[in-house]
């Protein structure tokens, strides 16, 4: 009967500005070549495989317990990780980067507030934005998808967002962001600055880390992740340095005992293998640059990349291209502005598997 029936969402009294709207996804398939998501596509290997086992097995023991509520002992890891005399109490962690910046919006954030960032970006943003009621604004970047310093200032002052996100490099561009446009963003922003540096690892040689800037922007925030160059995407840590004030604010909206016991310690080891975790970050630079290399001598457009990824284009059907892909076994993304996709840089035999398969289409245009 209808007072039993199982309810659809249509008849759920579901938040207005949620109706209608999809769950964050890019598609999770059993797929033998996965260039969709940035991930390293090097696993751990055996020793830090046994090291974590034998770490989860010591926090096993105590899992009847709570774990540490602030996660002491790994912000102390990360802020020696980190460099730049930076202390425990200046770096926050969370659940991957995307709880760190959601936690960024609550605090910061909320009815009445507004956030900028430079678009195309990353597209998870507008997402923290609507879940924490904040008002979502953009600005868009040059054609070649660079940041104008002069137009970023003027945007800034204009809007007067409560909260800025730059990222660099830019999700799904690659580009990276010029320390000295970061610095004049820092200087006309009335609230707080998100530097996203979830890419940063993979930056061409020189290119600084917005770490350098803290000293003089008290409202500077630099967020980066494990996920990433750290390999370590199913591990779920995200980190953050700032002023320790800024890491007070985002306590107040943290929820109690937000990374587990399994997290924190696993979280150490891979830091402890630091150098062995980012072993192969060299070699997914030079396979990047041979990538964008490639697809340029195809006659495609490839956007400046500082990233594990290239964005490439444009198509006027790039869902046929992303489809006739997955037929060849191969997953990227449909992502970004119409007409372009976007690639994650995976190994060797990966990306021979991903070009000749684009070859073949591009020969074959259905
Ligand atoms: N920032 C950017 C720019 C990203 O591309 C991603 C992941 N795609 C994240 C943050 C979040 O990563 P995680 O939550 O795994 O740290």
């Amino acid at each position: 009967n209808a007072a039993t029936a199982r309810p659809t969402l249509a008849d759920l009294p579901l938040r207005p500005e949620l109706v209608g709207e999809e769950p964050y996804g890019a598609p999770q398939l059993e797929v033998a070549v996965q260039l969709n998501v940035n991930e390293n596509p090097y696993p751990p290997g055996p020793e830090v495989v046994a090291d974590i086992a034998a770490a989860v097995a010591t926090v096993a023991g105590r899992l009847n317990r709570y774990p540490d509520r602030d996660a002491w002992a790994l912000r102390e890891d990360l802020a020696r990780y980190l460099g730049h005399g930076l202390t425990a109490d200046q770096v926050w962690a969370a659940n991957g980067s995307n709880e760190v910046m959601l936690q960024v919006l609550q605090a910061f954030g909320g009815p009445g507030r507004s956030a900028l960032s430079f678009a195309p970006t990353y597209s998870m943003y507008p997402e923290y934005a609507r879940d924490t009621h904040t008002r979502w604004l953009t600005a868009p970047r040059r054609a070649d998808f660079t940041i104008d310093p002069q137009e970023a200032v003027a945007a800034v002052k204009e809007h007067a967002p409560d909260v800025v996100f730059v990222t660099s490099p830019n999700n799904p561009t690659g580009t990276a962001v010029a320390l000295e446009t970061l610095a004049d963003i820092c200087a006309a922003a009335p609230g707080v600055v998100v530097v996203d540096e979830a890419y940063v690892e993979f930056a061409r040689t020189g290119t600084p880390s917005a770490l350098a800037l803290l000293p003089d922007f008290p409202r500077l925030a630099v967020s980066r992740t494990m996920s990433k160059a750290f390999a370590f995407a199913g591990g779920r840590l995200g980190y953050l340095a700032a002023a320790p004030a800024f890491v007070d604010a985002l306590r107040i909206v943290r929820l109690p005992y937000h990374l587990s016991a399994v997290t924190q310690a696993v979280a150490r080891v891979a830091l402890a293998h630091a150098d062995e975790m980012l072993a192969h970050v060299d070699l997914l630079r030079t396979e990047r640059d041979q990538l964008a290399t490639w697809l340029s001598e195809q006659g495609l457009e490839v956007a400046a990349s500082d990233a594990n990824f290239c964005l490439f284009g444009r198509f006027a059907d790039r869902h046929r291209v992303w489809q006739a892909l997955l037929d060849r076994d191969v997953l990227i993304r449909e992502t970004g502005p119409d007409g372009w996709l976007r690639v994650s840089v995976g190994t060797h035999e990966e990306m021979a598997t991903f070009t000749s398969a684009l070859r073949q289409i591009l020969d074959d245009p259905e």
